[in-house]
């Protein structure tokens, strides 16, 4: 109980030995930006925006979208706010797209994939609502990463974007400026690519949901291929491990915006790891500051090295366990 009862809102947090973590929240909706708030989350790390398109008959225009990013911008005064650009397609169903029938869907048209090609327009639209909020909303501090980048190309294509559309919006008057610009990690590709990735982007988002699903080849939300596709595994930690590592000495920032970063059973380990910031679900943000305040980096790594050396997910299991 002591540990959620840590009254830690509206304070960064650091390590026992000072190094500084921000611990953020994800969001799908606006109602969930009070108990983010709430709960004393630095910022929002995730910003799942599909979720303004989703129970609905046609897609949010531009004005709607401005606001909703405004709002958000607006919470967190000078936070952090990530917002990661439409994430279509395999587990997120959008009756008005008539998206394709696909035989694994989870391996077709999905996240940046549409947005550079079906989605084409209304990736613009978000792009320029998003521009938009960043310029006007008092305090912004805005970021944006794309979802499901697995090649350079896509990461160019998709900034590419950003700067035409920011061009526009000159040409028109809006003064705006290019925001901080990030990947999410999540596709095997980007993890083995990360150190040609680096030098591109501000930051990496290792999203760990779609990455044990398809480093395990592990469908996620699956119950029968659950124990595989679950993120102790060894090989999910060193995909983690290889992407922290490739961003070291870029000018780049890591952080996890998967299911794992909530976990306070790994706050240690994430740390260990070497990751700058967490982003989770708002209930378990003080739980995740607690646990940061009480870990020493030292320690942390020694525990992450013990861990990158275990062959199951048992022996990494039982390394955590003694380690409690
Ligand atoms: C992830 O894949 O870990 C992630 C955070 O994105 P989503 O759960 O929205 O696919
Ligand atoms: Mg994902």
């Amino acid at each position: 109980a002591a540990a959620a009862d840590v009254d830690v809102r509206h304070e960064s947090v650091e390590t026992a030995d000072g190094v500084e973590i921000e611990v953020a929240a994800n969001i799908g909706t606006l109602a969930d930006l009070g108990p983010a708030v709430d709960r004393g989350a630095d910022g929002v790390g995730l910003f799942r925006t599909e979720f303004l398109f989703l129970d609905r008959e046609s897609p949010p225009d531009e004005d709607e979208q401005y606001e909703a990013y405004v709002e958000a911008l607006e919470s967190f005064d000078g936070g952090r706010v990530v917002v990661r650009t439409l994430d279509i397609g395999g587990d997120k169903p959008v009756p008005y797209l008539d998206l394709p029938d696909e035989e694994n869907p989870f391996l077709g048209e999905r996240g940046i994939r549409r947005s550079l090609g079906p989605d084409a327009d209304l990736f613009e639209t978000q792009v320029r609502a998003l521009l938009r909020a960043a310029a006007s909303a008092d305090g912004a501090n805005l970021s944006v990463m794309l979802p499901l980048v697995s090649t350079v190309e896509e990461l160019r294509a998709g900034r590419e974007r950003f700067e035409s559309v920011a061009a526009d919006l000159d040409t028109e008057g809006v003064d705006n400026e290019l925001p901080e610009f990030g990947i999410m990690v999540e596709t095997p590709a980007a993890a083995f690519m990360a150190d040609q990735f680096a030098p591109h982007v501000d930051f990496f988002s290792i999203g760990t949901n779609d990455l044990a699903q398809y480093v395990m080849a592990a469908e996620r939300g699956n119950e029968r291929v659950s124990e595989l596709g679950d993120y102790r595994q060894p090989a999910v930690l060193r995909a983690i491990d290889a992407t922290v590592s490739a961003a070291e000495g870029e000018d780049c920032w890591v952080g996890m915006c998967g299911e794992m970063a909530g976990d306070p059973d790994l706050t240690e380990l994430l740390v260990g790891l070497g990751l700058d910031e967490l982003s989770m679900s708002a209930v378990t943000v003080p739980q995740v500051k607690a646990a940061v305040a009480e870990t020493d980096t030292a320690d942390a790594r020694e525990l992450a090295e013990r861990v990158l050396q275990a062959d199951t997910k048992a022996e990494v299991t039982e390394i955590l366990t003694l380690d409690q």
